[in-house]
C-alpha cells in the first residue's frame, strides 16, 4: 500500500484504457478522482465503477483539444475542490501516416490534443499546486517520443514534446515540492492498439522488438503512475519511466 494523504487527482482520458486504469488504481488507494474524457458516457462509466467499488469520483466531459473548455472546467473545479493535488495528463490520440502523406490537420490535431492540452491543464491546475507546496504531475508520453517511430511524426513529436515539458516543469516547480515526471508506455492493450494487437501478423512483427515478447497491460502503466503520485516518490522528479517490455533500453 502506498501513502496518499487525502489527495484529489484529475486524470484526463480516464474513460478508457490506460487513463481508466490509472483512475481506478488511484481510487483504490483512497484518492478522490476527477475523471475527464471527451464523451460523458466514458468518463461517467469510470466514475460510476469507482463509486460502486466504494471510492470517490466525479465525471467531467471536456474536449482537451479546446483550451477555452479546459479553462472553464478548471475554474469550476477549483471552486468545488479545495485542492487538486495530482494531475495526470493522459488523454491522447493517433493520426498515423508517413510524413509525405500526413495532412496539416492530422499534425495539428495530434499536437493540440496530446501536447497543448498538457500546457493548458498544467498552467491552470499547477498554479494552486505550487501555492500549496505539494503536488504530483505525471505526463503519459510514449516509447514513440523516446525512440521515434516511422509513421508517427505527429505523435512522436507530441510525445517528445511532453518529455521536454516534463523536464522543464520539474525544474520550475521543484522548490514548491511539486514533482513532474513522465511515463512512456510501449505497446499496451487498449482501444488505441486494438487494430494491430488483434492482428496475428502485425502482432508478431511488433513483438520482435519487445524483449519481454508480450503486449503490456494498462494496469502495469497505472502501477508506475500511482507510485509516482505517492508520498514515497517525493524525491523523484524530471524523469521518464519506460513501461515498454524493454523496447527502449
Ligand atoms: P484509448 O484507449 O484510445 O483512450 C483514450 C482516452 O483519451 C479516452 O478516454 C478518450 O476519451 C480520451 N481522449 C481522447 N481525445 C480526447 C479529447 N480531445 N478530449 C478529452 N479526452 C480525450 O488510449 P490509451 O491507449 O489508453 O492511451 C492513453 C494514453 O497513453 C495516450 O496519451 C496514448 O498516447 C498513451 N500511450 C498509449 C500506448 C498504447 O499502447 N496504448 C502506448 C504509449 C502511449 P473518450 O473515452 O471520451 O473517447
Amino acid at each position: 500500500m502506498l501513502t496518499f494523504k487525502n489527495r484529489t487527482a484529475l486524470v484526463t482520458g480516464a474513460g478508457r484504457g490506460i487513463g481508466r486504469a490509472i483512475a481506478e488504481t488511484l481510487a483504490r488507494q483512497g484518492v478522490t478522482v476527477i475523471c475527464v474524457s471527451k464523451s460523458a458516457e466514458s468518463c461517467g462509466a469510470t466514475a460510476a465503477a469507482i463509486t460502486a467499488a466504494g471510492g470517490r469520483a466525479k465525471a467531467l466531459a471536456v474536449d482537451v483539444a479546446d483550451g477555452a473548455a479546459i479553462a472553464k472546467a478548471s475554474e469550476e473545479l477549483l471552486k468545488e475542490f479545495p485542492a487538486i493535488d495530482i494531475l495526470i495528463n493522459n488523454a491522447g490520440i493517433t493520426r498515423d501516416g508517413l510524413l509525405f502523406r500526413m495532412s496539416e490537420a492530422d499534425w495539428n490535431d495530434v499536437l493540440t490534443t496530446n501536447l497543448t492540452s498538457c500546457f493548458h491543464w498544467t498552467k491552470l491546475i499547477g498554479r494552486p499546486m505550487t501555492r500549496a507546496r505539494w503536488g504530483r504531475i505525471v505526463n503519459i508520453a510514449s516509447v514513440s517520443g523516446v525512440m521515434g517511430n516511422a509513421g508517427q511524426a505527429n505523435y512522436s513529436a507530441a510525445k517528445a514534446g511532453m518529455i521536454g515539458l516534463t523536464k522543464t516543469l520539474a525544474r520550475e516547480f521543484a522548490t514548491r515540492s511539486v514533482t513532474v515526471n513522465a511515463v512512456a508506455p510501449g505497446f499496451i492493450k487498449t482501444d488505441m492498439t486494438a487494430g494491430f494487437v488483434e492482428n496475428a501478423e502485425a502482432s508478431a512483427k511488433i513483438l520482435e522488438a519487445v524483449p519481454l515478447r508480450r503486449f503490456g497491460e494498462s494496469a502495469e502503466v497505472a502501477a508506475m503512475t500511482a507510485f509516482l503520485c505517492s508520498e514515497e516518490a517525493g524525491y523523484i522528479t524530471g524523469q521518464v519511466f519506460n513501461v515498454d517490455g524493454g523496447m527502449a533500453m
